[in-house]
């Protein structure tokens, strides 16, 4: 039985279609510039060529329509008809505190995601639109919610509430969301795997470092801790985005450069972090680049991040009273030596040791921890789509 999950994005929609049977990747594709001029479908059947189709789509369903198509396409496609995808997992951003875990989408689901729509501006119209087209086009297909707050919701009061008035997490529901839960959830669960350990005996500390970056506790398989929060803006140094500042530079630039709340949230958001410190690019291989060539705002970049990291690791150490394991994942955690071996610097204190030589590897799973290290280093790619489509098969019943 295939699985098809959908990510959408407000100009965007990736898909990829799974065979549950044997979990194999069987099309995937981005379809980009929807509802603006110059919309383009990528499409990648597994072993056939890769099409682009540069074709107007108005909005997400026409979108939708055509990836369909091509998924039945007798050139391009990869199965006979509609009828071979069992079921749709969507990627949702936000649920609030509604769910904490996935869900089968129901009426009563949407009205609760659209109740949402506060707290993720962004993120939710689209994803709610793309739920929308999917039911329009396959209306007998199941469909299921994947939130990336959920897997935090088992975070504890003293996590989530921000010393400020209480009133406001009772009027707005001000308080740490977390993201990227089904990242963390997959590379811990993979790392329990991998070391042959049931994950409730294990402290791990999950890091995702790709152009947003966050950080998870993860005690007995469960989120206690993460650093992402109220918005995917706090916690850790990213690309573009600031993360932890003192929250009193908010009005001070406000007063000094007579901007708006718009133009700050922009700077925080769009001009800051890696960026903004180097000047160079929100990339970390341009910035790993210049730092090489002597670049010192780009290496002092790069120390902030890092330094960000590793303080970060120490204070969920302290979080759980212990750690057991650190995974690295995403784009920077999968694929820099680097930046593991600085994170790395500093916590052999508490028993986690770097093997240079294991560490220098990239994109794929290993152990990078010395032989005798007390807490296992590891390196994981995550797989957010398997992820949903695991969860859609649990949900819907597919056997
Ligand atoms: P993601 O958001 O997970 O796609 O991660 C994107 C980030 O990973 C970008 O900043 C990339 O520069 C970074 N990245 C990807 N490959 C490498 C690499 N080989 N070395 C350093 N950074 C990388």
């Amino acid at each position: 039985m295939n699985v098809l999950i959908i990510n959408c994005g407000s100009s965007s929609l990736k898909y990829q279609l799974i065979n549950m049977t044997n979990e194999q990747v069987l099309a995937k594709g981005l379809g980009e510039r929807i509802g603006i001029e110059g919309s383009v479908l990528t499409h990648q059947p597994e072993g056939k060529d890769k099409v682009v189709i540069q074709k107007p789509m108005k909005d997400h369903k026409v979108a939708l329509e055509i990836l369909l198509g091509m998924l039945v396409d007798e050139e391009h496609g990869v199965i006979d008809s509609m009828d071979e995808i069992s079921a749709v997992g969507h990627r949702v951003v936000h649920a609030g505190e509604k769910f904490a875990s996935s869900v089968l989408i129901t009426d009563e689901v949407m009205n609760a995601l659209k109740e949402c729509i506060d707290l993720a501006p962004l993120h939710n119209p689209p994803n709610i639109m793309g739920v929308e087209a999917c039911q329009e086009i396959l209306p007998n297909v199941p469909m299921v919610g994947v939130f990336d707050t959920a897997f935090h919701q088992s975070m504890p009061e003293e996590a989530y509430i921000y010393p400020i008035p209480y009133e406001y997490y009772d009027k707005y529901k001000v308080r740490k969301y977390g993201f990227h839960g089904t990242s963390h959830k997959f590379v811990s669960q993979r790392a329990a795997e991998i070391l042959d350990k049931p994950i409730e005996t294990l402290k791990i500390i999950t890091c995702h470092l790709g152009n947003g970056a966050s950080i998870a506790a993860i005690k007995d398989g469960k989120s206690i801790e993460t650093s992402m929060g109220f918005t995917p803006l706090e916690g850790l140094a990213m690309g573009t985005r600031s993360g932890d500042i003192d929250p009193a530079i908010v009005t001070f630039l406000m007063e000094k450069e007579g901007m708006t709340s718009q133009e700050v949230n922009d700077i925080l958001n769009k001009k800051s972090g890696v960026l903004g410190i180097s000047g160079v690019s929100s990339d970390f291989r341009d910035i790993e680049g210049a730092a090489e060539e002597g670049n010192k705002r780009a290496q002092l970049a790069l120390d902030v991040f890092n330094y960000r990291v590793r303080t970060t690791i120490g204070a969920y150490a302290a979080a759980m009273g212990g750690v057991d394991v650190i995974v690295f994942t995403a784009g920077l955690g999968e694929n820099s030596a680097s930046n593991r071996q600085e994170i790395c610097k500093g916590l052999e204190f508490f028993g986690a040791e770097i093997d240079e030589e294991k560490n220098n590897i990239r994109g794929k799973e290993a152990i990078v921890s010395q032989e005798n290290s007390k807490v296992k280093i590891m390196v994981i790619p995550t797989n957010e789509e398997l992820m949903i489509a695991r969860d859609t098969k649990r949900i819907v019943g597919l056997e």
